[in-house]
Formats: C-alpha cells, structure tokens, sequence
C-alpha cells in the first residue's frame, strides 16, 4: 500500500489559499474536490496534528478486525460515484488479501484499514496530479482574522502561516467523562490494547460501535479475565440484514413537527414495510436521505427532546454493526467472558492494581460494584466545546470566531458552512463540516454525509476565490 510522503513541520511556511485543519476523511475530501475543480492551481495545506494523513481516527486502525460499519459498495468517497470504493477495491486484490478479505463482495464490511489506504491512494494520486497540494504533521493552535488580510494560523511549534481561507475539520473530540480519573480514552492505541490484554478483567464504558470494536481486538488477543461492559441503557448497536428496499414517500406535510411525532411516524412507516414483508431496518435507511429535513423541521426544544429521549434508540437502529461482530460479543457472553451491565456509575476506586466501580443498576435503587484491573472509556466524544480544553477551539472561542451552537453540540455555522462569529454573523472564509456541525445537521458523522459536505464546502472555497481574488495578504521573505 502507498504511504503518503509527509512534509516536514519547517516546511510549512508562507502564505496558502486555503489551510485545512484535520486530515482525516473531512479534510482531506475537501482537499481533493478543491484541486479536482478549481480553474486555476491553488496552494493548499492539509494538516494534522497525527501522523494519520488522509485516515483519521477512524480508517487509521491497524487491527483489521476492525470493520466498516457501512457496505462497500456505499463508501465511495464522491457522492456521484458512491460505488468507488467497491470497484477500488476490485482493483486491488492484493491490498484485499493482505487485509484477510478473501473475497469483496457489494454489501460486505470491509477492514476499516482498507479505508484507509483507499483515502491515501485518493490523496496520493491527486498530489501527482497537483504538485502545490501540500501536507503536513501539524497542530494548529491559534486562528487570528485579519480585515481584507485574511487569516494568520500558528502552529504548536510557534510557526505562522497565512490562509485566504480555513476549513476546520476536526472530527469527534476525546470522551468527555472527565470526573473519571482512572481511564484510558484512546481505544485505538497499540499501547492500550498490549495494557488492556494483560491477564485480569476490564471494564469498557459503553456499548457503542468503538466498544465492540476494542471488544474484537481483546478476542483477537484471547484475553486472559473477563470484559465488563457498561453503558445507561446497555443498548448495543443493531445488526445489519439485507432487506428489500422500502420507500417512505414522506410528503412536506408528513414532516413531524415534534420528538413524538416522528416516532409515531416511524412507528407507522416500521407497519407499513411489514405488511409488504420489509423489515424495520429498509424503514429507517429510506429516511436517510430526509434526515437532515426532518432534524431542521424540529424545535429547538423538540430537538431537545430526541437528544434525551430518543436518541440512543435512533442511533443503535442507525449505525448499526455487521453480524460477523456480533458472532463474536454473542460468543464471549455465551462463554462467560462478557458481562453486560446497564446502569449509572456511582464510584470509582482505584487502590493499586486493582479498581472498583460502583453503579446504580438501571431501573433499580441497587447499587452494584465490579471490580477490574483495567478501564477504558468509549463513552462517545465530548462536543460542548467549553469543556473541552482544546487549545485551537479555546481560542477560535476567545477571539469570538466562533461560537458554540444552541444545543451544545458543535460550532454554530450557517447554509454556507460559514462560522457563526461572536456578534452573530459569518465569519468569511471559516469553514467548518464533520462532526463539528451535529446542532445543525445532527447527521453529520459518517461518510455518506460528510463526502455531501466535503463537496460542497469545496464549491463554496472555490467560489470565494473568484470572488476575493485581491485580499492584500502580506507577501513574505525568507
Ligand atoms: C471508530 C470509528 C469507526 C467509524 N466507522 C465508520 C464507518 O464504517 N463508516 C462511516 O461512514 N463512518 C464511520 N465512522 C464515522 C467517521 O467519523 C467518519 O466516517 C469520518 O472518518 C470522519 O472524518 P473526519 O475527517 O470528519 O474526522 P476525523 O477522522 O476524526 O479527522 C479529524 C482530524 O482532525 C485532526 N485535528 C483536530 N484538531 C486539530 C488541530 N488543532 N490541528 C491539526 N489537526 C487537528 C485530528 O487529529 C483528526 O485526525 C467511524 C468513526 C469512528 C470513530
């Protein structure tokens, strides 16, 4: 598989038409829709802070039990040509091989580290093609605006750089749990997987897709002591089934109005499909492509309601797992090495080697405790940005570049992908997509959105080059 050539940080200097902070999917893609459209070569930095150039969190796994959660031949990465993925990986059977897939089929779940070396092949073949595309290991730190300059970005290491324009793409934040002192919040270290795989038990916090993948892995590794698991509603994700297609046919006047209408509403469409022999899951993947209608239909405080009533039902029916995974957890239970608890931890004690968890068990007054050596928290990324303590967001926050949506989910932007500034406006030239845009599109997390989003911020960068063609950025000498 091609490895990217990363820049050296000293090579980042001067002045770029557009910086993108974040290489994972987000970044990248708007990286390459730019160069693929624009009339005129542009200058362009993708940086991050990782060595995960074009990967991200999510595709740069080495264990190749980790899976896509959605099929190959939905993961292109062009929303015209959704099927790329699937015939990329046709063409590389090599790749396939060495990732343990003997054969790719259209609706398999393909090794999430073949994902990634289709999005660095994707970046490979388009720095060939556009030489003024440069990347680099880098953290961005700190965004001032200049009026008619532009932007002034500084790095980690103090270096300055200027941008006419800057996408933000900086994907899920670590878990927010941060009154858990005792916990490792980095599920896709090698490091924490060797810890998590000495003998004694483990307790994961959470049920969600990044728990059963640290699940895969301990089974890989044939753990030595139990895996606990824990989570408020001890919900996993649902498995998908090939199903015939349903069509919702949702009319404007069907929109629901409240958190309670739309699940009537599904409720309805769920009888309906069953009646023509279709199962639940065709219902809630026909509503994909209104998702983003339906969630901005809802108030403020209807959209409230779904965040706490509804949304782990909505998610665990949404990004559901491949059966192959759910062999395996089915397995660990079956064999005693997995135990599922539901309920709220109380306490956590950490007295040398060993930790004890108190919780209070869902439904009941009772509180329980289990006791482990190792802990790890997949509780799902921190998105109130105040809690943070990231040093780019504190202070795109303090100079009032931005602010924090309503419902505290991510950055406020508007239709444009603009930055909502401190006094209200769109900051021009800011960008922002990816999981940082949850408040407003609430669906913004997985590829099929994103490689919608990705395109369209890079029209919006390229019609804003024509557009500001003469901002007076200062010229440099080195
Ligand atoms: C474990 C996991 C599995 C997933 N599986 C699937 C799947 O099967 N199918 C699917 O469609 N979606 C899946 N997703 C959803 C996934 O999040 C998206 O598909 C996509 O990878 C998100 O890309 P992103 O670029 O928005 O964010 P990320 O991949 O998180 O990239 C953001 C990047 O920004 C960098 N960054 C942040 N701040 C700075 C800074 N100040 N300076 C420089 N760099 C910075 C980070 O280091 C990071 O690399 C999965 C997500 C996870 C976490």
């Amino acid at each position: 598989m091609k490895q990217m050539t990363n820049i050296a940080k000293s090579d980042i200097r001067g002045v770029y038409d557009v910086v993108i902070v974040g290489a994972g999917f987000s970044g990248t893609m708007v990286a390459v829709n730019v160069l693929r459209a624009a009339l005129k070569p542009m200058r362009i930095l993708l940086c991050d802070r990782t060595s995960s150039i074009g990967t991200g969190l999510a595709y740069s796994t080495t264990d190749s039990h980790h899976l896509l959660n959605v099929r190959a031949d939905q993961m292109g990465a062009y929303p015209d040509d959704v099927s790329n993925f699937y015939t990329w990986l046709r063409n590389h059977p090599e790749e396939c091989k060495k990732a343990g897939v003997k054969e790719v089929k259209a609706g398999g779940y393909i090794p999430r580290l073949l994902y990634g070396a289709y999005l660095q092949d994707i970046l490979v073949k388009t720095s060939i093609d556009h030489p003024e595309l440069e990347v680099a290991n880098a953290a961005i730190r700190y965004v001032a605006k200049h009026d008619n300059l532009g932007f002034e970005l500084t790095t980690d290491e103090n270096i300055t750089i200027y941008a006419k324009q800057v996408v933000l793409a900086l994907g899920n934040f670590p878990p927010g749990n941060g009154r858990l002192k005792s916990k490792k919040d980095n599920p896709y270290s090698e490091a924490v997987w060797d810890e998590l795989a000495l003998p004694g038990d483990v307790l994961i916090i959470g049920t969600g897709l990044t728990s059963l993948d640290l699940v895969m892995t301990l089974a890989k590794r044939k753990k030595q002591g139990r895996i606990h698991m824990i989570s408020r509603h001890g919900l996993f994700p649902q498995v998908h089934k090939d199903s015939e297609c349903y069509i919702s046919n949702l009319t404007p006047a069907e929109l629901p109005l409240t958190s309670r209408e739309l699940l009537h509403l599904i409720r309805a469409k769920v009888k309906d499909a069953e009646v023509q022999g279709i199962g639940w899951r065709a219902v809630i993947d026909s509503l994909r492509p209104m998702n983003q209608t339906i969630w901005e239909t809802l108030s403020e405080r209807e959209q409230r309601k779904f965040l706490r009533f509804l949304r782990p039902y909505w998610d665990t029916h949404r990004h559901r797992c491949s059966p192959e995974i759910m062999e395996v957890r089915d397995e660990l239970i079956a064999k005693g090495k997995l135990c599922v608890h539901k309920g709220h931890i109380v306490t956590i004690e950490e007295n040398q080697e060993i930790i004890d968890v108190t919780y209070r068990k869902a439904g009941s007054t009772n509180i329980e405790m289990i006791r482990v050596r190792q802990l790890v928290s997949c509780t799902g990324p921190q998105s109130d940005l105040r809690k943070l303590n990231d040093p780019l967001v504190d202070n795109l926050l303090v100079e009032g570049l931005v602010t924090q949506d309503s419902l505290k989910m991510g950055v406020a932007t508007d239709e444009k992908y603009e930055v909502i500034d401190a006094n209200g406006h769109p900051t021009s030239g800011i960008y922002a997509l990816g999981s940082l845009l949850k408040g407003r599109l609430y669906e913004s997390v997985a590829v099929p959105e994103l490689r919608v989003q990705a395109l369209e911020v890079a029209r919006q960068i390229i019609s804003y080059i024509e557009t500001n063609s003469n901002l007076a950025i200062p010229s440099l000498h080195y």
